[in-house]
């Protein structure tokens, strides 16, 4: 079987997402990439958890088709390609419906920066997309949410902004591999939850200062970071 370790890891970070409460139903899916053989791995769609194995992962090309699995992927496999071909410092994808920073997504309002525990995963706010078009809609829908995605972070740095609300819709994430994709999902909900809390002690908190931010970002990324052990 080819790409045995990333279809491994893949499952593993799709696991993760249920064991941490971020999926409800079926939807979520994870997603990893081997960007030296050009390989994507995905959750097949409508398996139930329990019973996924790592060989019913589904293996990809860059363009999405599928290289080698007997299921059909997540049915939101081509956004993850397009994040893929567009952002090409990122490893893994992890898409969920959970619930606090699904809610904004509905409300479509990006999740201002109130805190340290926000500036140390996103130097900014957690952007959202703007509506698609008809035309998206009705076309290629799900390389047309990438594209929206790909849009609202505007040539920025992806790992800067490591996860996009996409409006009316939900939360997309990614990092530097699967489990870091899933890990980052589950810290955007957490993220998206003390922001409503925030807003419902004060209507019109404020934004952390621009400093105190991006000491917090810097501390645990980038070349001059000096969080957790050499
Ligand atoms: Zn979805």
């Amino acid at each position: 079987m080819l790409v045995e370790k990333l279809r491994s890891e893949v499952l593993e970070a799709n696991l993760s997402l249920v064991r941490e409460g971020l999926v409800v139903d079926t939807f979520g899916n994870a997603s990893g990439i081997a960007r030296d053989q050009g390989l994507i791995v995905i959750k097949p769609s409508g398996v139930p958890y329990a019973e996924m194995t790592a060989a019913d992962m589904v293996v990809t090309d860059l363009e999405g088709r599928i290289v080698e699995g007997k299921l059909r992927p997540s049915s939101d496999l081509a956004t993850h390609v397009t994040l893929y071909r567009e952002f090409n410092s990122i490893g893994g994808v992890a898409h969920t419906h959970s619930r606090h920073a699904t809610a904004w997504a509905q409300a479509g309002r990006e999740i201002p920066c109130f805190g340290t525990t926000h500036a140390d995963y996103f130097r900014g706010p957690v952007p959202v997309t703007g509506w698609l078009t008809e035309e998206e809609i009705a076309g290629d829908y799900e390389a047309a949410t990438g594209d929206a995605i790909v849009r609202r972070l505007a040539g920025g740095d992806p790992m800067d902004t490591p996860g996009v609300l996409v409006r009316g819709h939900a939360p997309f994430c990614w990092g530097r591999t699967a489990g870091a994709a899933a890990r980052m999902a589950m810290l955007l909900e957490e993220i998206a939850r003390l922001a409503w809390l925030t807003l419902s002690i004060h209507g019109s908190a404020e934004a952390i200062p621009d400093e105190l931010r991006d000491k917090h970002f810097l501390r645990k990324h980038g070349p001059g970071a000096t969080y957790g052990q050499k």
